[in-house]
């Protein structure tokens, strides 16, 4: 590659779950230290961040062509970074394939970045999939102006190896922020205007500290904090609900009535070919104590339909599963398989239209258990946490303790906790009166 001007503006474009949300968010910090500025709307970013989800379907391949839009007619392109989990799990084989793209960096190793621009202004292309010892997190600039709800990653990584997923090969062994880091963390938040915090990690109630404190520490230690509003954790294994946790919801009054717990299929033989390591029957009994903890908990979960293997009497289970739980929202996916992982090999992969349909029947039950949800909801009191305005004068959105999506109009400013009355419910949200 030839040697290229330093870049004075930049673009992420984060893809998937919240932790790139945050991620990326990390790397705008990051790149804005170095003096680089966001490209305004509308006009080219000198520096392209793609910032790739390996869980979308066929994940590589929309990297390569997200890759081949950003070419320009004259047949150049902007400085392009591939980050993210895609970038962790075909780090040569993008370079390879992408000679347009000057830097492959991994989850673990993006605060190296700066560098590895460096490196692309004098022409040299690099790949950088190490997970190294030292921490990312301590090599981040510190967090600057923040929305009203802001991402805190507590925890990355999953050592529970679950048969169809990538994530223990993209984001490595579970490992834990520290304790002290985190509530620094949290104070930079908070001074940078945050009221809501959610907790994240791909197993975050796999958190520990040095002592084995588990979650429920953390997040005490978040709810004496002035100026704190709200805490959520996402994304959560059954397992690793623990006594504490559980407590934590009864006598937390800041850790909002909201539990995003993933079961995956109603079915125990699937969920052992899953590699799950809970049953049915488990998961249900947490969900019994969780609800005695706090009984106004929403639940929220991830299914797969069509794992190999999977029968319509076992994909019934899962719609039961659903029937039973009255879940206030979830999300569903058909089974796709992700190369190098133990399902992408085994017997009876389902046909495309089976998943289709079964996806549609699925995805029927938890429209009607959110609807549901909603609807109880109708009559009640609660306090909406303001976000943005809405798309009428007046109108603004927020969220409710239950993360319903809640709009109303009246004097509010966003960052405001304010009460309001639900007045009506639709599938995806809820009509508020500020009381
Ligand atoms: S627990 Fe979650 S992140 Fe870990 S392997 Fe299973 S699905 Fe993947």
């Amino acid at each position: 590659m030839r040697p290229t001007p330093p870049p004075r503006t930049y673009r992420v474009k984060s893809f998937g779950c919240q932790m790139n949300v945050y991620d990326g968010e990390r790397m705008a910090e990051l790149l804005a230290a170095e003096g680089i500025t966001p490209a305004p709307d509308g006009e080219e970013a000198d520096l392209v961040v793609l910032n790739t989800c390996h869980i979308r379907e066929k994940a590589a391949e929309k990297v390569y062509s997200d890759i081949g839009r950003l070419r320009r007619e004259d047949g150049t392109a902007p400085l392009i970074a591939v980050a993210g989990c895609v970038a962790q799990a075909e780090g040569e084989e993008i370079m390879a394939r992408a000679p347009s793209v000057s830097m492959v960096v991994g989850p673990q190793a993006y605060h190296r970045l700066p560098g590895m621009i460096a490196d692309a202004v004098e022409g040299r292309r690099s790949v950088d999939t190490d997970m190294p010892a030292e921490t990312k997190f301590d090599a981040l600039p510190a967090r600057r102006k923040v929305g009203p709800s802001a991402f805190l990653t507590v925890q990355e990584g999953c050592d529970k190896f679950c048969t169809y997923c990538v994530v223990p090969y993209t984001r490595g062994a579970e490992i834990s922020r520290p304790f002290s880091d985190l509530v620094e963390e949290a104070k930079k938040l908070i001074d940078a205007g945050a009221r809501e915090i959610t907790l994240l990690g791909q197993n975050v109630n796999a958190w520990r500290d040095d002592s084995n404190r588990g979650l429920e520490k953390l997040i005490e230690a978040l709810a004496a904090m002035p100026g704190l509003a709200r805490i959520r954790y996402t994304t959560s294994h059954p397992n690793d609900m623990t006594q504490g946790l559980l407590e934590a919801h009864r006598d937390v009054p800041k850790l909002m009535p909201f539990l995003h717990l993933p079961v995956q299929s109603g079915n125990d033989r699937v969920l052992k070919a899953m590699n799950r390591s809970h049953t049915v029957d488990s998961y249900l009994r947490i969900l019994d104590q969780v609800r005695a903890a706090r009984p106004d908990i929403a639940l929220s979960g991830d299914f797969i339909v069509g794992f190999p293997g999977e029968t319509d009497a076992e994909f019934e289970d899962t719609v039961k599963l659903v029937e039973q739980v009255g879940y206030a929202q979830c999300f569903s996916f058909k089974y796709s398989p992700r190369p190098g992982t133990p399902a992408a090999t085994m017997d009876g992969q389902v046909p495309m239209a089976v998943m289709d349909e079964r996806l549609q029947r699925l995805q029927a039950a938890l429209n009607a258990s959110q609807t549901a949800f909603n609807q109880a909801s109708v009559g009640k009191r609660c306090q909406v946490l303001v976000e943005r305005r809405g798309r009428y004068d007046g109108q603004w959105l927020g969220k409710s303790p239950w993360l319903q999506s809640v709009h109303f109009t009246g004097d509010a400013a966003i960052g405001d906790l304010v009460e309001v009355e639900l007045v009506e419910a639709g599938p995806n949200s809820l009509a508020g009166r500020l009381v």
